[in-house]
């Protein structure tokens, strides 16, 4: 066993974190309603968005390891930041692993360097969770598909150049499975509005509206359906996807554990710093303990998914208790903070709801602990009518 990174990892760490404190501004990113270009450019200069892909495609060998070890060092400042790296490894891995050699020549390569954004676009009005029960409709005209459909809402959507869309090649066939299909954004056809939530403001969420959106057959992601797999293995319902949730939730946890660190020593009340009190510095304990731990079960299953072992239950895992735990740490950091926590002196409050977010997207806490008790116990913890969604996770 290996319980420290090697000196590879901890120089990608010191070059992450000198990123970091140079180039991300919290004031600048605070205000921003999406990541701006100039830090995208200069995340794909540096080889940030290109890990993992294919030398041939723009990218660079590299391990999970440090995929994870971006993400935790971008959510210290920005979490929306981090989404987007996350969000680009899963849309580099479905491109790699899916897409035909037209696709992956036109659009991995630039997604890998930062000069094409894409986003993945899935949830409609009427389905999240069930992701089978989508209406759009992709149907099949010659030598092209027609993508009709809304779909809300979209990370990134508001600023992407791309979306990964998932429709339905014959929605009149009950059981026709969804399939995915690359979408330039700049195509006649096309409606973005920005949609408004409680956080994550920088991820710049969009409905899109496609009306009789005509793409070629080539830009079609794996076979027809074959979009769950796709997500299943490499896109919002992936381990990927499950893990680098959890690493950003340690990213943001661990930042609000050293502002209450140092808030607890310069403070004072009643004549002495808050530290000095028990009840704040156990509660700060606690949730290192927390936090130390998080982070072991997110590296590990990042090593495990490395190894080509399994980590189905480990890393959902990750997704359920690392994002529940870091919106107790980080509320239980703004507290210690009083009423300058609350305040937006601080950048507590827009974590808390930033990271209420990751407890959702990519399937919330109840579709985790489905996965995890189905590993565990078997069919017999599954609902019948899910029996067969399930199966898609091994
Ligand atoms: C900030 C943000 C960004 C997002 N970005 C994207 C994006 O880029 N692309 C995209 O496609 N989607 C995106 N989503 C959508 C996200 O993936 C979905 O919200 C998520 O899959 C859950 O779907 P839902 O919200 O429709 O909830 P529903 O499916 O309606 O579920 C509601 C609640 O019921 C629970 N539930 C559902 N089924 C079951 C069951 N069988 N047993 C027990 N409980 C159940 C859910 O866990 C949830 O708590 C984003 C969401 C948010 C909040």
């Amino acid at each position: 066993m290996e319980f420290q990174l090697s000196e590879e990892e901890k120089l990608l760490q010191w070059a992450v974190n000198d990123f970091v404190q140079k180039e991300l501004d919290e004031e600048e990113l605070r205000m921003c309603n999406h990541v701006p270009q100039k830090i995208v450019d200069k995340m794909g200069g540096l080889g940030f968005l290109g890990l993992k892909v294919p030398e041939k495609y723009g990218g660079e060998e590299g391990t999970w390891v440090e995929v994870g070890i971006l993400c935790e060092e971008m959510a210290k400042r920005s979490i929306a930041v981090a989404h987007l790296i996350m969000r680009g490894y899963e849309i580099n891995s479905i491109l790699a692993k899916y897409g035909t050699e037209r696709v992956k020549g036109e659009w991995l390569a630039n997604a890998a360097t930062g000069k094409k954004i894409g986003c993945i676009a899935t949830t409609e009005p009427g389905s999240g969770t069930d992701i089978a029960a989508i209406k759009m409709n992709s149907l099949r005209a010659d030598d092209s598909y027609l993508i009709n459909g809304e779909k809300n809402p979209v990370s990134f959507g508001m600023q992407a150049d791309f979306a990964i869309v998932f429709g339905k090649t014959d929605p009149s066939v009950k059981a026709n499975r969804i399939s995915g299909f690359l979408v330039p954004l700049s195509l006649p056809g096309i409606t973005r509005e920005g949609v408004s939530h409680m956080g994550l403001y920088g991820s710049a969420i969009a409905s899109i509206v496609f009306d009789r959106v005509k793409i070629p057959v080539e830009y079609r992601i794996g076979e027809e359906g074959e979009g769950f797999d796709i997500h299943v293995n490499a896109g919002t319902y992936s381990s990927l996807s499950q893990i680098l949730a959890g690493v950003i939730s340690m990213g943001a946890c661990q930042e609000a554990v050293n502002r209450a660190v140092s808030y607890s020593r310069m403070r004072f009340a009643f004549g002495r710093p808050l530290a000095k009190f028990q009840a704040i510095s156990g509660k700060i304990a606690e949730d290192l303990t927390l936090v130390e731990a998080g982070r072991w079960l997110c590296y590990r299953a990042l090593w495990l998914k490395e190894q080509d072992l399994p980590h189905t239950k480990e890393s959902a895992m990750c997704k359920w208790w690392c994002t529940k735990m870091a919106c107790d740490v980080v509320k239980n950091a703004l507290l210690i903070h009083g009423h300058t926590g609350y305040s937006d002196d601080v950048p507590l409050e827009r974590m808390l709801r930033d990271m209420l977010a990751f407890r959702i997207i990519g399937g919330a806490d109840q579709l985790m602990k489905l996965i995890i008790a189905h590993k565990t116990i078997g069919k017999i913890a599954v609902p019948d009518s899910l029996a067969g969604y399930m199966r898609d996770w091994g």
